[in-house]
Formats: structure tokens, sequence, C-alpha cells
């Protein structure tokens, strides 16, 4: 069976009736056990065991807005803070994606989501419609204007990523900042104006010069760097030649199902390296090989 997707099954709930009731957000800051998210930037901080999130009784003597992450079982508030007007954010940093593997799968799930809205928040502090600077409301999920009062949301950015299936092979490629030797599944930016087949449609054209059909969803994943939603799916290719863009693509290659169950089980002669373990890419070749 494949693992569960990375980023997904945080533990806490969203609780978004206190976003818009400011008496219950009032009184969930003032609860004496509302605990606040430490972080270094947008990077967790590890917990004083050297694993897990660091949690901090949420202090009422900062001024940076609070804003909600949800609430546990037992009634808990769980926030983060506003960043830092003068926070410099490293959005690829290669410190916390070393430590990832330090959390289990919901804190991992919980750090995600906090990270990518501490880090919309830092990169929107000004209206995009009339450049006056926002301030924070809903509870952090929002940023209204104080000039011309236009509200703005968390984005999430819908990113494709596809197996192409061709006579019993799936292709997989390679950027070159990839680790040597490792392929992955192709995905690109849904765009304006496009559905999700249509946009696993273009990508694999324009990347592999492949055509496809029947184009299938398989599973998602949220993906904090910075707020990618990543859609797997699956298509059938209507031929094997390929012409690659190569300044997105260095190579390409179709592999069998023994060929991917070699790569996923690490083998030292298998074709290629599989995608690391919190990647959907590696999900989507689990799923295809299972
Ligand atoms: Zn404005």
């Amino acid at each position: 069976m494949p693992a569960p997707l990375g980023f997904t099954g945080a533990w806490l709930d969203r609780a978004d009736q206190l976003r818009t009731d400011p008496e219950a957000f009032a009184a969930a800051t003032a609860d004496p056990r509302a605990r606040c998210l430490t972080l270094d930037g947008i990077d967790f901080v590890p917990g004083n065991d050297g694993t897990g999130l660091r949690w901090e009784l949420l202090d009422p003597a900062d001024a940076r807005a609070p804003m909600l992450l949800g609430r546990d079982e037992r009634g808990i508030p769980y926030f983060v803070r506003e960043p830092h007007p003068a926070q410099r954010i490293d959005a690829r940093s290669r410190t916390v994606m070393r430590l990832l593997p330090l959390l289990s799968a919901q804190d991992l799930a919980l750090y995600g989501g906090a990270r990518s809205l501490v880090d919309w928040h830092a990169r929107h502090r000004f209206c995009a419609t009339c450049g006056s600077p926002t301030e924070l409301f809903r509870a952090g999920w929002g940023r209204r204007c104080g000039q011309c009062r236009a509200e703005h949301f968390p984005r999430v950015d819908p990113v494709v990523i596809m197996l192409a299936e061709y006579d019993g092979r799936v292709l997989v490629g390679r950027q070159r900042q990839f680790a040597p030797g490792m392929f992955s599944a192709l995905a690109g930016f849904v765009e304006p104006g496009e559905s999700l087949e249509e946009a696993v449609a273009r990508e694999l054209f324009e990347e592999a010069g492949i055509r496809v059909s029947d184009v299938a969803y398989v599973a998602s994943q949220p993906w904090p760097f910075p707020s990618s939603l990543m859609i797997g799916c699956r298509a059938r290719a209507e031929g094997s030649a390929l012409t690659l863009d190569e300044t997105e693509i260095e190579a390409a290659i179709w592999v069998d199902r023994a060929e991917v169950r070699a790569a996923l089980a690490g083998d030292m002669d298998a074709p290629f390296l599989a995608p690391p373990p919190l990647a959907i890419a590696r999900h989507l070749l689990e799923d295809w090989a299972a």
C-alpha cells in the first residue's frame, strides 16, 4: 500500500467559526493553554528532544498578531505569529528540507500549512489593487487594504504532476537541479483558462512532445514551497517518441513496472533513482507499480 502523502493529515480542527467571531477569537487568544508555533523565519525549530515541532505558550506581550491554526480535541487553540516586518524569508531553505524527516506525518502537515500562511503574509504587506499597506484580518486567514478596503486571501497555486503511460511503461524525466540519477513525474503550473486535463496534456506536449488522452486524477498534496497544490494525474500517451524541451527537462525515459519497483526499493541496478518519500511523484509511481 502506498504511504500517506506528505503534508496531509494535520491533526487540528481549523475552527473556521473562530475566524469571523471577534469575541470567540479574543477568548481563544486569552486561553492560558493557548500555544504558539516557534519559527525561525518560516523554518520550524525542532522540539526540545530534537524531534517534532516546538510550541510555546502564547505570549500576550508579543505585539505581532496571532494567527489561528486551529484547536485540538481538548479545545486548546494553536497559533502562529505574523512575521516581523523586517524578517527576511528564505523561501528555499536547504536547512528545513534536511529537517523535515524529523517530523511526524501530522506535524509535517500542520507545519506545511503554517509555513505557507506565514510566507504569504510576509509577501502581501501591500495591496495588489492600490499599493497601500494591508492589515491582517479573519484571524490571519486574509489581509485587508487600509485604503481601498480590498480583501486578499492566502493563495494556493495548482500544479499538475503526472505519469503518462504507453504500452506498459510510464514516462519519468529529470531536471538539471535534481540529485544525480533521480527521475520524477513531469509537472507544471496550471494556467488561467485551462482545466486540469488540459494542463496535463499541454505540459506533456510542451516538455516531452507527446500527445495524451484519458487524463485521470489520482491524488493531491499541498506543497508549501511556497504554496503549491500538487494534483497528481495519469494519462494515456498516443506514442512513445519524445521531443524534449531541454530548457525544462534534461532527460526522460520510459520505465516498466519492474524497473519502477526496483527504483522504489532502492536497488543499485534500477535504471533511475526514485523521488524522495515526501514527494507526490513517489506516491504516483507506487500507485502505478501496485
Ligand atoms: Zn488597496
